[in-house]
């Protein structure tokens, strides 16, 4: 062979054992790890990172402050005392000095501290006999380094398995970085990374150097040389698996947009204006503004995927009225969707009512109909004879439309990718608008939601109450019945809000949680005796339920003792205070979706939360963050930190791959930035065709194509 290599070279693809340096043993850790070939181990990020202090000089060593050192060990001796007593004493040695350092009973350590060995120590050192000593310092062995560095590193923190120790990780990858880091080939595009950066910077993004090329960026995200290098590397993998995501979904709602027919609406002003009339009151600049983008995007062919998001009370559901009428205007069903019968009910009725005095014809679907009821509205509906349509969402699933021009459902919290295109009729798919009073994060919106446009109404309508929320302490419960009793007497109504329908009598743990049902037969005995109280959960018959909130709305029941089915959009106004038990059961986005039903009124609603018997402090903490932060989307916010992408808001049931080195929250930026760039690039370039992108149109299949359906871009 005229190649002269003296090992044999390793590829990507190279099986983890065949690495001289590994071996079979190691191989199998590793595979636990994920990691099969040389290329996994490339890409195998670190977690995190240890940014050691920067060395001292031993002559300048201070009793009681902790140092970091760089040195070689220059004597060791072990003396045992007893089997499991032993002393182990070395010395590390510069040539600014030399410092004692000693180990009780870890005689192992006699192995690893070997003379001559280099090392980096981190301690405290104290004075000892003659002069300092460090006891039980960290370690890091820096052998692989050759001696070469007179400053610490920053040192990789890799995530590990059992048997395998954070040093020998490091020691694996370090094989495989100098035979491959220099021939990897290149995946974003140099005009790509420099227009990143750009946009980084242009976003206050403090970025000193540029993001780094592939070659560069491997070896830096493994090994930095320091801080700026280290950022420049991590940038560069965010940014290029934030621009894959992104790439992913511009592409799907750029073969949506193409592939799906709609009808365009007509938007005069004319019948603006005479939708508009027909509101009691004046619209807020926020409705306002989402009925433009509402009209805007309905009178495009292709679909309007929009979801309307905003505090409970905000005013959506008027937003939603608007773009029916729309439809309607234009010779075109529309259809309403609720999660439950009574907020179906409830729609239908504030519908019948604003359009009394028109043609306008509206159709209920829900579980109550007679068989003959139902089959009727069935008929009217695929005939074309109603209008408006409103049922529950398991029911108009399914059901034939004349002309469906829009499709709104109501109160959707939990949907991912890929839940639409169910209603297509005749060939024309209906425009969509959602409403969730869930606020999603920024972060959640551009990714789970990524092919959705989002409107958000922040400010309330006017008149509307304050709520003020307090942390029910201690002894406070019977002081606060009695502040519950004088709002009753004063004519209000109240709500009592517990987790479940009844105790369960075969798990222990749960016992404390409360249940409507004791509470009620507790409250309606004792504290409440004299005044009227009801009970309302989800395991009562429909016409029962509707009985119940039909009289409290009426003001014929004081207090109500519910579940959450009171959490959807029921609407009493003259209802200004509730009590939550068993809080730490609900999340901050439920509590907050529950204190919304008592701000409905010019008064002030209160709401107490109580825990089911003593908390930890963490519980305590997050109450309290309910009993402070009055606005949604801080609480959405604070609810996604605290628990995560995947359980807020269906990541995990939305199918996306998890994320390897970005992280949605934190690198929210980024993910801007690669997301305006994404979409530019398919704007010019739909399929990804040139040249320059093969690479990034081959990750993009690899990682999307069949949760997203972009497959078909071949
Ligand atoms: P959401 O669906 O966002 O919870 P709704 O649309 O049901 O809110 O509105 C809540 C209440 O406020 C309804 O009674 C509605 O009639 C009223 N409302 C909505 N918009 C306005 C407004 N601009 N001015 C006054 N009241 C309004
Ligand atoms: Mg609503």
């Amino acid at each position: 062979m005229e190649d002269s290599k003296s090992e044999p070279s390793i590829t990507l693809g190279s099986p983890a054992a065949s690495i001289a340096g590994i071996g079979n043993l190691r191989a199998q850790l590793l595979q636990r790890l994920n990691l099969r070939t040389a290329g996994d181990m490339l890409f195998f990020f670190p977690r995190d990172y240890e940014f050691p202090a920067p060395p001292c000089r031993i002559d300048q060593l201070k009793e009681g402050v902790e140092a970091s050192l760089i040195g070689t060990i220059a004597d060791v001796e072990l003396r045992s005392s007893s089997p499991t007593r032993s002393i182990l004493g070395a010395v590390l040695e510069n040539e600014t000095g030399a410092i004692r350092i000693v180990f009780f009973n870890q005689p192992f350590r006699a192995e690893q501290l070997t003379y001559g060995r280099k090392l980096m120590i981190q301690g405290t050192p104290k004075v000892s006999g003659m002069g300092l000593q460090m006891s039980h310092p960290k370690i890091t062995y820096l052998d692989k380094t050759d001696g070469e560095i007179e400053t610490p590193r920053i040192l990789p923190i890799y995530p590990l398995t059992e048997g395998m120790k954070q040093h020998e990780i490091r020691r694996i990858i370090q094989l495989v970085i100098e035979p491959l880091a220099d021939d990897l080939p290149e995946v974003l595009p140099t005009e790509l990374r420099d227009l990143a950066t750009q946009r980084l910077r242009a976003a206050e993004f403090s970025l000193q150097l540029p993001l780094l090329e592939i070659n560069q960026a491997i070896k830096q995200i493994h090994w930095p040389d320091d801080k700026d290098h280290l950022k420049a590397a991590r940038m560069r993998f965010v940014f290029q698996e934030l621009l894959v995501m992104q790439l992913a979904l511009a592409t799907r709602r750029k073969s949506l947009q193409d592939s799906m027919q709609s009808v365009s609406m007509e938007t005069s002003n004319l019948l603006d204006t005479r939708i508009i009339n027909r509101f009691p009151f004046e619209l807020t600049d926020d409705q306002r503004s989402a009925m433009r983008q509402i009209s805007e995007d309905m009178s495009r062919k292709y679909p309007m995927n929009r979801l309307l998001q905003g505090d409970v009370g905000s005013g959506k559901t008027v937003v939603a009225i608007y773009g029916m009428m729309l439809a309607v205007g234009n010779k075109q069903q529309a259809a309403l969707m609720a999660p439950t019968e009574v907020l179906a009910r409830q729609h239908y009725e504030t519908l019948t009512r604003m359009l009394a005095d028109s043609r306008v014809t509206i159709g209920l679907l829900c579980g109550s109909l007679s068989a003959k009821e139902r089959r009727d509205t069935l008929a009217a509906v695929a005939g074309g004879e109603v209008d408006l349509i409103v049922g529950t969402q398991s029911l108009l699933h399914g059901i034939e439309f004349a002309n469906l021009g829009l499709c709104v459902i109501d109160e959707q919290h939990k949907f991912g990718v890929g839940q639409r295109g169910s209603f297509r009729s005749g060939g024309v798919d209906p425009h969509y608008l959602v409403m969730s009073a869930t606020p999603i994060p920024r972060s959640v919106a551009m990714t789970v939601f990524g092919d959705t446009e989002l409107t958000t109404l922040r400010e309330k309508p006017p008149g509307r109450g304050t709520v003020k929320t307090y942390l029910g302490r201690g002894q406070w419960t019977q002081r606060w019945w009695g502040f519950v009793k004088q709002r009753l007497d004063e004519g209000r109504q109240a709500y009592v809000v517990a987790p479940r329908v009844a105790s369960s009598s075969d798990s222990d743990e749960d016992e404390d949680v409360s249940s409507v049902l004791t509470v009620f037969k507790e409250l309606s005995q004792k504290q409440f005796a004299d005044y009227s109280v009801a009970l309302l959960h989800g395991k009562m018959p429909n016409d029962e339920k509707q009985r119940v909130m039909e009289s409290f709305a009426d003001g014929e029941i004081d207090l109500l003792v519910t579940t959450t089915v009171i959490e959807v959009g029921i609407d009493v106004p003259n209802a200004t205070v509730m009590t939550i038990m068993s809080a730490e059961r609900f999340g901050l986005a439920q509590l907050h979706q529950l204190r919304g039903r008592i701000s409905r009124s010019s008064h002030t609603g209160h709401v107490c939360v109580f825990t089911s018997g003593e908390q930890n402090p963490d519980e305590i903490e997050r109450l309290k963050t309910f009993e402070t932060v009055h606005d949604g989307f801080e609480l959405a916010e604070a609810d996604f930190k605290l628990r995560g992408p995947g359980d807020v808001l269906g990541w995990r049931q939305s199918g996306m791959p998890a994320m390897r080195i970005a992280d949605i929250v934190e690198d929210i930026d980024v993910l801007q930035v690669a997301r305006q760039i994404a979409q530019d690039i398919i704007d010019q370039d739909p399929k990804l065709e040139s040249e320059s992108y093969q690479s990034l149109r081959k990750q993009m299949m690899r990682r999307y194509a069949s949760t997203l359906n972009v497959g078909d871009v071949t």
